[in-house]
């Protein structure tokens, strides 16, 4: 698939900080130290609904990551999927008498256009779960020939599952215990209590053809891919093993990086499968979590169509740290659309306040986890000080302006 369009990203004065960002396996917050290419993937959409802020909250995190990578004189080999094949695309078609094809890339060019009004940089490669079967299907094949996956005990519908003891490390992402595993599988588009598995657990590979249901005939015979092993197919043969950072919503913490880090595994005999996990919180609307059975997402594009200014909605969803559980309010949007307007009226005077250390202090911030609330405290008081006249800086606008592009992807 073809990513959406770049947009420029100033080089900044001064040399970029290393970065440090939470591991949800570890818990703790380490240094990234990838190698002069940094390899990231970030799990992408289902394109059955549009864009929402909890999609765009996680998107801008990992922006975040791509942009700091850079200042500190990396390249970056982002990767991002689309699931442009599995349970939830067709049960919406059919619920909306849509053709599944023409829904996804009805909503993935959505989400192209969402992801560039919010100035989010692009992956290198944007690989959809379809153009990838042929890959899958042979990691799976792979998986299956060396007894780490195994055929469901069903004449009828003999699908393929992951057996989670192949590695003897499966729960080391997630940390989570066996009943909290076997829930969220069940939440989550895991099938516990399907009968012939050898384990609740379990996450399927392969599904064998189902009556009125797309199918691809293979080695493994007609069928369709299961969710994890899709994502692992596709950083792996692009990637490599042991890659830098593997991120997410937290909701994808188990079963679906548990899991595509325990094929991925299975399959290399290469530990760890990304050396970090990286999760964002999610976001809610005036207090209640979002959620498509409520019915009270907010969408990127509505926004837009609302002409809510996308850089506004990219403040205020940066306004909170990343791994927080947080609100989207109609205040919060207000407060974010007032401190951009005070952002854009600062950089336009002809002289600010002395930039000193401004800079320094962002890329500290951002660098320690991505602590964009300290970062854009420091910018604010910049704005403030500049607005009071107290500068006769006169590159200190036109810097500042520079920085906030740069690192946190807002045009000022
Ligand atoms: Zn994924």
């Amino acid at each position: 698939m073809l990513p959406w369009t770049s947009v420029p990203h100033p080089q900044l004065p001064g040399q970029g900080i290393p970065l440090r960002l939470h591991d949800t396996a570890t818990g703790e917050i380490r240094p990234t130290a990838p190698g002069p290419t940094a390899r990231m993937y970030v799990c992408g959409i289902t394109p059955y609904d549009a864009t929402h802020l909890g999609h765009a909250a996680t998107y801008l995190a990992f922006d975040l990551v791509h942009r700091i990578w850079r200042d500190a004189g990396h390249d970056v080999h982002y990767v991002q999927n689309v699931t442009d094949i599995d349970d939830p695309l067709l049960e919406r078609a059919a619920r909306d008498q849509d053709d599944w094809v023409v829904l996804g890339m009805r909503e993935t060019a959505l989400f192209r256009e969402d992801m560039e009004s919010l100035r989010v940089l692009p992956p290198r490669e944007f690989v959809g779960a379809v153009e990838a079967i042929g890959e899958i299907v042979e990691l799976v094949a792979k998986l299956l020939a060396s007894g780490a996956a195994y055929r469901a005990d069903d004449a009828q519908h003999p699908d393929v599952y992951f057996d989670h003891r192949a590695t003897g490390r499966f729960g080391y992402e997630s940390g989570y215990d066996e009943q909290t595993m076997n829930r969220l599988s069940a939440e989550r588009g895991g099938d516990p209590d399907r009968p012939g598995k050898r384990h609740p657990v379990d996450a399927l590979l392969w599904r064998t053809a189902r009556d009125g249901e797309p199918a691809w005939e293979s080695e493994l015979g007609a069928g369709r891919p299961g969710w994890h092993v899709e994502c692992t197919a596709i950083a792996l043969n692009r990637l490599g093993t042991t890659f830098d950072v593997q991120g997410g919503g937290s909701d994808l913490i188990f079963p679906h990086h548990e899991f595509s880090a325990a094929h991925g595994e299975a399959l290399t005999g290469s530990h760890p499968f990304a050396r970090h996990y990286s999760h964002t919180g999610m976001i809610g609307l005036d207090g209640e979590k979002m959620s498509k059975s409520k019915g009270n997402l907010v969408f990127v594009s509505r926004l837009r169509a609302d002409d809510v200014d996308p850089m506004a909605v990219r403040l205020a969803l940066l306004s909170g740290h990343y791994r927080d559980d947080r609100s989207w309010t109609n205040d919060l949007l207000e407060a974010s659309t007032a401190r951009l307007a005070r952002w854009r009226e600062a950089v336009s005077m002809p002289a600010g306040a002395p930039v000193g250390d401004v800079l320094e202090r962002v890329r500290t911030h951002l660098a320690d986890d991505l602590d964009t609330p300290r970062a854009i405290a420091a910018l604010d008081a910049w704005a403030g000080e500049t607005l009071n006249r107290r500068g006769r800086d006169t590159d200190a606008p036109r810097l500042i302006g520079s920085c906030v592009d740069a690192l946190l992807g807002i045009t000022l």
